[in-house]
């Protein structure tokens, strides 16, 4: 089925899935039937080695040639179905000469035995012929064994065809079941909300961004994330005298995942959104869980749809990127918390940090700067222009850190507005190795701290379990060579691209050097 992205139903009319037509395959049947039955194969002469064209090229030739009328004699012996194949595999097998055929008598005929049911040879057309059709008889047709063999062989395929068609007309109704569920689920648009560079991307600009969370894989990746997960379940079972009776609100609730941990932490009602076509998997999820009656999920951008709540206590939500702001999924929830969360209501998590260090790591800036210098006797350095400004998501060996982490900014979620997420900061890494540093790296720790009993927090430093967001290194063009002890100073500089919001420009200003990284 195509894709659809947008719910709206004049649209979605559009999109009504092909459906298989059965009609089409009836003709097709029928053409492969016939084809069958006129592709006749050829017959071996029951008397001589001749090959002839057909059943009927057959009899004409054993009346013509060896003076045996077979249609005569089955109307002499008035043979059956079993009594004309039983004389048919009695003149192969026994290779009688046809002119003992003339003279025998009445009974016993000499094919009486059960014997000659059995074919002399391998799909024998004589066999299969109708011997009630060869006398020209229009009376009932009692089947022989050839043609019960032929009976059986178009049952079968016929059944082979059937199965095919069920299993179209399940997949037709899988396709219908997801398109009627996006009629229902999905409430009246408003587009009027517009606060962010994000909420004013363009439909088709996000397509792609969405349309890569609507595959399983990425939500297995998060799922399996133990650090983040287990996280934001812990916060959920160890306080449930924060979600006693609230209404919450999941933004961008992917599988379902935080939303049940939410009602399983005693939550009044929760309202999970997500404009992936992952949430087709989420209904199917809250079903199996037996949470539907606590879970209201609504397919559609946070920006877009109008709840069916006026307002919600709480707001969950795993908004973050690389580097935290990667992707601008916190501007949606800000969109949310502005128009929806009650007075005193909370967004979860409400505290994060972002964090820098210094990075000795000599051997990884040779292999992906000095390499360029000389690759195969050539000189190739321009290229470090290229992969310099590529800040690169990766696993930094905690040995390889030379300084003390830095935070340079803090970000409560229940109070930052949007601008502030584009950001200078100026920072001061105590380093702890004298060596030449390579590269600054990036990473945040994330906190559920509001009106816990028992506060959670996770980091996602280098230090410290890894986790799908891994680290983000900013690769300096020429080392600096630094001093234990000493105070490395630096300036920060984190802005959105503006022509993809959801990608970031982090500039860094480093000993009179000033360097551009995208993100992206
Ligand atoms: N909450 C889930 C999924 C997190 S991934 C979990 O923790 O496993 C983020 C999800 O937010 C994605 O499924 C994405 O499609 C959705 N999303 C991002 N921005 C959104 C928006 N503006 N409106 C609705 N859904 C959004």
């Amino acid at each position: 089925m195509a894709e659809y992205t947008d719910p709206h139903i004049d649209e979605v009319a559009e999109e009504v899935p092909e459906l298989s037509d059965g009609d089409d395959d009836d003709a097709d049947d029928e053409e492969q039937w016939q084809w069958m039955e006129e592709d006749s194969q050829p017959v071996t002469c029951l008397f001589c080695d001749r090959l002839q064209s057909s059943v009927n090229a057959t009899l004409q030739h054993c009346t013509a040639e060896h003076q045996v009328n077979l249609v005569g004699l089955i109307r002499k012996y008035n043979l059956d179905d079993y009594g004309y194949i039983k004389m048919i595999n009695f003149i192969r097998s026994t290779k009688c000469k046809a002119s003992s055929l003339a003279g025998l008598p009445d009974a016993p005929l000499p094919w009486e035995s059960e014997a000659f049911l059995q074919p002399v040879l391998q799909d024998d057309p004589l066999l299969q012929a109708d011997p009630e059709e060869l006398c020209g008889s229009d009376g009932p047709r009692a089947e022989g064994h050839g043609a019960l063999l032929h009976r059986a062989q178009a049952a079968e395929e016929r059944a082979r065809c059937s199965e095919e068609a069920l299993a179209r007309a399940m997949d037709d109704l899988h396709k219908l079941k997801v398109l009627a569920q996006g009629l229902v689920l999905n409430v009246e648009t408003n587009r009027s909300g517009n606060l962010g560079a994000v909420s004013e991307l363009r439909e088709d600009e996000d397509e792609a961004y969405f349309s890569s969370y609507g595959h399983y894989s990425i939500h297995e990746e998060m799922l399996k994330d133990k650090v983040r997960t287990e996280s934001y379940r812990d916060f959920m079972y160890s306080n449930p005298e924060v979600f006693r009776d609230k209404v919450v609100l999941d933004v961008g609730c992917g599988t379902g995942i935080l939303s049940m941990f939410a009602a399983r932490a005693g939550a009044k009602k929760v309202i999970a959104v997500d404009q992936s076509e992952i949430i087709y998997q989420a209904m199917d999820i809250v079903r199996s869980n037996q949470l539907e009656d606590k879970i209201t999920l609504i397919k559609g951008r946070i920006e877009d749809i109008k709840l069916p709540v006026e307002k919600v206590d709480i707001i969950i939500s795993e908004w973050m990127g690389y580097f935290l702001l990667f992707e601008s999924m916190l501007d949606s929830v800000l969109y949310a918390r502005d128009l929806y969360l009650t007075d005193g209501g909370s967004v979860y998590p409400d505290l994060c940090n972002i964090s820098l260090a210094a990075v000795g790591d000599v051997q990884k800036h040779q292999d992906r700067i000095a390499f360029w210098d000389d690759v195969y006797g050539f000189n190739m350095t321009c290229m470090k222009k290229a992969v310099v400004p590529e800040a690169v998501v990766e696993v930094v060996k905690a040995d390889t850190l030379i300084s003390e982490p830095t935070v340079i900014q803090t970000i409560d979620c229940n109070r930052v507005c949007l601008s502030e997420l584009e950001f200078s900061s100026d920072f001061c890494l105590k380093i702890t190795n004298t060596t030449d540093c390579t590269a600054i790296v990036g990473y945040f720790d994330i906190f559920f701290d509001k009106g816990c009993s028992n506060k959670v927090m996770f980091s996602t430093g280098p230090q410290v379990t890894k986790t799908h967001w891994k680290q983000t290194v900013f690769l300096l063009e020429k080392p600096v060579a630094v001093q234990a002890g000493e105070e490395l100073q630096g300036k920060i500089t984190v802005r959105k691209n503006k022509k993809d919001p959801r990608s970031l420009w982090v500039t860094f200003e480093l000993r009179d050097r000033k360097q551009t990284y995208s993100l992206q």
